[in-house]
């Protein structure tokens, strides 16, 4: 797998390669996400907090929204939805992160406005490849 960062390159490539804020209220899955993320050399911003979501989105302007569904006191797809009505942020990609229960619903996770979705419990591989995938689609 020649996309697999190497130790090699860890030591060499300092330089975040982008920014990405990551909404989630689980400590644990918090922790997972940052420590994959921080692996693949990306700059993490977190909150647990989704009412704070928007404004620390607009506040740092990231590459890409990794957000979950299921917030105390907010729905991730409400959130997901007043991004992508909002036109200084509605341009960066989010990754809505769903519960098990959710995968038989893809269709109402994607008309939130998301670019794409994983679902708990989260598939390192094939989450690295999403946001690998959306970042690009973006830079392009
Ligand atoms: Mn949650």
């Amino acid at each position: 797998m020649s996309d697999l960062p190497s130790s090699k390159e860890s030591s060499t490539s300092q330089k975040p390669i982008a920014t990405i804020v990551v909404v989630e209220d689980n400590e644990l899955n918090l922790k997972l996400f940052r420590d994959l993320l921080h692996v693949y050399h990306f700059n993490v911003i977190d909150t647990k907090d989704g009412q704070l979501a928007i404004s620390l989105i607009k506040e740092t302007m990231p590459d890409m929204i990794i957000m979950d569904i299921q917030l105390r006191g907010i729905s991730g797809l409400d959130i997901i939805r007043a991004i992508k009505q909002d036109e200084s942020i509605k341009h960066i990609p989010v990754i809505a992160v769903t519960a098990f229960a959710m995968k038989n619903d893809p269709e109402n996770i994607m008309a939130s406005g998301c670019e794409a979705y994983v679902s708990k419990p989260i598939s390192i591989m094939s989450f690295i490849d999403t946001v690998n995938q959306f970042l690009k689609n973006h830079h392009k």
